[in-house]
């Protein structure tokens, strides 16, 4: 008897346990914690090791490793092994030769020190947006790993750090000195304190340069060849993009050639506009560029991030160039920190990766 009551006592401490909020930032954070990432939309990779675990009894594998996932995210310690998971997939592209790169963004790498702590308003946004994505070093430190044990290079596609600090932008210039980068900007390489930071072009054209210096690649516009496909980065990341980007990329894709595309912020297409909207039970916009402006009408939000994100005659014109030209075989973007695979047109796929996610890609 007194078994059979300590048994029922230990399934009701392990239940309740569930439902306990620990801390506020594992059960709000969409980031790196141990909850969201339990019911992260990515089910077959294993939350807890990373490894793919298939079948019945890998799925038996997978549900004692997210519960021990989930007692990691309570007491906020994760096993050593890696704070990413890779996930797989493949370009039909028309390469010279078969080669793979690895896709990742949104990063945050969110730290401070002492050059800083004079300015009193960025140390309170460190201290707490340290708090809503501590691993983004473990990451670059996985993201490197993976690299040079596939030989491959990465594509980044943006938000690599959180906020424009002298730390941050150290720990940037290390990332990509020492790998083989290929990124874009994302809009966090241009906030400063975060919170109060719009998609404002002031603020960008004054923080521009340093951060620009941090990266090996121009990361408003930028063209790489590897093997007979042409990557090509463009910052998008406050929703839109200017004319003279738009310009470039009309020159670029001109010669014909296969093309990736690198972009921060995902370019509309229904199934993932329809991904993004469902994905909180809150009003908010769908963070895409180029959503038809009478679906906007519908947003119900804060009535200036809708116009922010409100495509320009630019922006369309990039949209339209991207969906008629069927030489770009691919868009790699970020920015919305979840995995999903868009399909813009019946024979281009968009990937948006998941912050603590890499997809390798293989290139044909
Ligand atoms: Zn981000
Ligand atoms: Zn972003």
């Amino acid at each position: 008897m007194k078994k059979k009551i300590s048994l029922l006592l230990s399934v009701i401490v392990l239940l309740s346990s569930c439902f306990i909020p620990a801390s506020a930032d594992v059960i709000t954070s969409n980031h790196n914690d141990g909850i969201s990432r339990m019911f992260n939309d990515r089910p077959d990779f294993c939350l807890y090791c990373g490894e793919l675990h298939t079948g019945t009894s890998g799925a038996f594998v997978r549900f004692f490793h997210d519960v021990a996932y989930f007692f990691c995210g309570i007491v906020g310690k994760y096993p050593e092994n890696g704070r990413m998971w890779f996930s797989y997939d493949t370009v039909d592209a028309g390469a010279d030769e078969p080669f793979c790169f690895i896709h990742a963004g949104d990063t945050h790498v969110s730290l401070i020190d002492e050059r800083d702590y004079g300015d009193a308003r960025l140390v309170d946004t460190a201290e707490k947006r340290f708090d809503y994505c501590p691993y983004d070093l473990r990451c670059l430190d996985d993201l490197s790993f993976k690299a040079n044990e596939i030989g491959a290079f990465i594509v980044h596609t943006g938000d690599l750090i959180d906020f424009v600090s002298q730390k941050n932008l150290d720990i940037a210039k290390e990332f990509t000195a020492n790998n083989d980068v290929f990124a874009c900007a994302g809009n966090h390489e241009y906030h400063v304190y975060i919170w109060d930071d719009g998609d404002d072009v002031a603020r960008r054209e004054s923080v521009e340069q340093k951060v620009q210096e941090s990266f090996t690649n121009d990361i408003r516009f930028s063209v790489r060849i590897e093997h007979g496909v042409k990557f090509i980065a463009v910052d998008n990341s406050f929703h839109t993009v200017e004319q003279w980007q738009v310009d470039r990329f009309r020159e670029e894709i001109a010669d014909g050639m296969p093309v990736i595309l690198a972009l921060h912020v995902p370019v509309y297409a229904p199934d993932i506009f329809e991904f993004q909207m469902n994905k909180y039970d809150y009003p908010h916009p769908a963070w895409l560029m180029a959503v038809p402006e009478e679906i906007m009408a519908e947003y119900n939000y804060e009535p200036q991030w809708i116009e922010e994100q409100k495509a320009n005659e630019a922006t369309n014109e990039f949209y339209n160039l991207i969906i008629n030209s069927p030489n770009i075989k691919a868009i790699v973007t970020g920015h919305d920190h979840a995995h999903f695979v868009s399909q813009v047109t019946p024979t281009l796929k968009q990937y948006m990766v998941a912050t603590d996610e890499g997809q390798i890609f293989a290139v044909r």
